[in-house]
């Protein structure tokens, strides 16, 4: 149960406050709360804890991380007593998940849920933060952690008459607990990433009619999803350790490592054997079937046509495996989707396919939508349109550090920062999985325990230390931005031009390459560099 709100005029004094309760803030409360003693208090919009997992509903929500991989490594009892059912477990699962954790280390007691942060200002002259909430209550802390999540803030497109339309739409991350009845409805899904790609297959079992409209066609990989049996149960746990290793010295830090091997070390029928073999067993390791498939061009088409082929072995009706095999980027330039029979369900007949580079929408109309050519008369839309990602959470508050300058104009031309972890100008504020940290491109919670951990370093040195503040210093953080832009440049990644990646999905957002791309190994490497030459490019000091 939250305590009452205090009066506004009496702030709740802290050591820290974490804004956010998923996997990150979770365990950023257990380590600051817990390890170094701190008060701490995690506040949440959300009326539950789970983070992505307490929004994300829909129909088909699912990690694409193997159950095995998707789970926090820092407690071996945790991991122990814990059982995933699935390859790839269920939203509802997660989040049982993510509850058991609040309980079993007792976090509860420290989470204010149903609290949405308004503004976090930074005080030139007591060197605290100060923290307003739409509930009223305020909060002072000497420390300012994030952990808004990379895929936090829904992208709702504004599509004009949305206002006028008579039936019901959702956004798939903000889904209604109650759920949404598709049967005997006509159903329209705008957008086909890896959200739409999960929810697609299963509205279709339910909808009478279903139009998928479609502005980017995407390649997908069967996930060849399936109950996990007591032998492999066994098996992650006794190798715990093993997955833990391989997890945290690769490049995504799923439990798998990169072939080492190059496309063009093969010969044609080899290599689409090798492919065949990775589609047939499934999953997001499908990409790692070459080792070069996300530097060289020429070895990337080989994967491209690999999967172009399939969907038109698939889709028996032509003109929609054109269109459904018509991708405009490299292979996994884009967050390469898995999933469970979605280009099956295009050959249901009542499904279609609407390709919007065609016949884009105008507008929403009260019937339906309206495309250039068609007005199509709709019971329900479901917007599958994503995040406004990596930056659109951090962004929706009002941060404001040194003498008073707002994240918004700091981040004006994309986000600066250094190491994904501290923004100049931000004294004592650390954001988790922030934008020019590997984040989104890995299985997450190895990349969030990393985070998580190097923050808890950080304040633990500098409380042992008695040195009052760290900073990110201009110069380290410029030099960060262009690290990533060059890892970045180094990979096929920035030809996926409306990738979100690189912000394209939100209108007037700076085209930035935001998470690093250099792999996860390197970037904790470089980390524990920084660390051992004394936190080279911050700011450390006593004021
Ligand atoms: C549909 C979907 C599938 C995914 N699948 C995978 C996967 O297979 N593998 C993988 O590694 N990752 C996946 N992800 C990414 C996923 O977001 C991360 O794995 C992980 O859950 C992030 O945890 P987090 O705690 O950092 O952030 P989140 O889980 O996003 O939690 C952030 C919390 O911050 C709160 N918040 C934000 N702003 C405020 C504010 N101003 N005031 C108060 N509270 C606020 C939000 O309410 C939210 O609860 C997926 C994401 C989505 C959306």
């Amino acid at each position: 149960m939250n305590a009452p709100p205090l009066s506004p005029s009496s702030p709740v004094l802290l050591d820290a406050i974490v804004v956010g309760a998923g996997f990150s803030g979770l365990y950023q409360l257990l380590l600051l709360r817990d390890k170094l003693g701190l008060s701490v208090k995690v506040l949440d919009a959300a009326q539950g804890v789970g983070g992505t997992w307490y929004w994300n509903r829909y129909p088909g929500a699912r990690c694409d991380s193997e159950s095995h991989s998707y789970a926090y490594y820092f407690s071996k009892e945790l991991l122990n007593e814990w059982e995933w059912s699935e390859r790839y477990p269920q939203q509802p699962e997660i989040l049982r998940y993510l509850n058991h954790v609040a309980d079993r280390f007792d976090l509860r007691s420290d989470i204010v849920l149903g609290t949405k942060v308004q503004s976090a200002h930074y005080g030139d002259t007591d060197k605290r933060w100060h923290i307003t909430t739409d509930t009223g209550q305020t909060y002072s802390a000497k420390y300012f952690i994030t952990a808004v999540g990379c895929l936090s803030s829904a992208n709702i497109p504004t599509i004009s008459g949305l206002d006028s339309f008579s039936g019901q739409w959702f956004h798939t991350g903000e889904w209604p607990h109650e759920g949404v009845d598709f049967k005997g409805k006509n159903v329209g899904v705008v957008g086909t990433g890896s959200t739409g790609i999960q929810a697609i297959p299963v509205i279709a079992e339910q909808a009478k009619h279903l139009t998928v409209f479609q502005r980017t066609a995407n390649y997908s990989i069967p996930a060849r999803n399936m109950p996990l049996d007591d032998a492999f149960k066994r098996y992650a746990k006794e190798n715990a350790d093993h997955f833990r290793e391989v997890m945290t010295t690769n490049t995504n830090a799923h439990p798998f490592r990169l072939s080492e091997r190059l496309a063009f070390d093969f010969s044609e029928a080899e290599r689409n054997q090798i492919y065949e073999e990775a589609w047939l067993k499934g999953g997001l390791q499908f990409r790692a079937s070459f080792k070069d498939l996300l530097q060289n061009s020429d070895s990337n088409q080989t994967a491209a046509d690999f999967i172009r082929n399939k969907i038109r072995q698939t889709v028996t009706d032509h003109v929609k495996a054109e269109q459904l095999s018509d991708i405009d980027h490299p292979f996994a330039a884009k967050r390469p989707p898995i999933d469970s029979g979605y280009f099956e369900t295009f050959n249901l007949t009542h499904v279609d396919l609407v390709n919007l580079r065609e016949t884009p929408i105008e507008s929403i109309t009260p019937r339906g939508i309206k495309t250039s050519t068609t007005e199509f008369n709709l019971d329900v839309i479901v917007f599958a349109t994503g995040f406004d990602a990596m930056t659109g959470s951090l962004l929706k508050m009002d941060i404001q550090g040194r003498h008073g300058v707002s994240l918004q104009k700091t981040w004006q031309a994309g986000p600066l920062n250094y190491l994904g972890l501290q923004v100049p100008g931000f004294p004592n504020m650390f954001t988790i999985t922030g934008p020019g940290s590997p984040s989104v491109l890995c299985n997450m919670p190895p990349a969030i325990e990393h985070h998580v951990e190097w923050i808890t370093n950080c304040i633990e040195h500098l409380q042992k230390n008695k040195m009052d503040s760290i900073e990110a210093s201009q110069h380290a953080s410029e030099n960060w931005v262009a690290t990533v832009n060059a890892a970045a440049n180094e990979t096929l990644l920035p030809q996926a031009k409306h990738s979100w990646y690189l912000g394209a999905n939100v209108p007037g957002k700076p085209r930035v390459f935001m998470p690093y791309p250099g792999g996860f190994l390197r970037y904790r490497t470089t980390c524990e560099e920084i660390v051992n030459k004394g936190y080279a490019g911050f700011i450390v000091g006593s004021e």
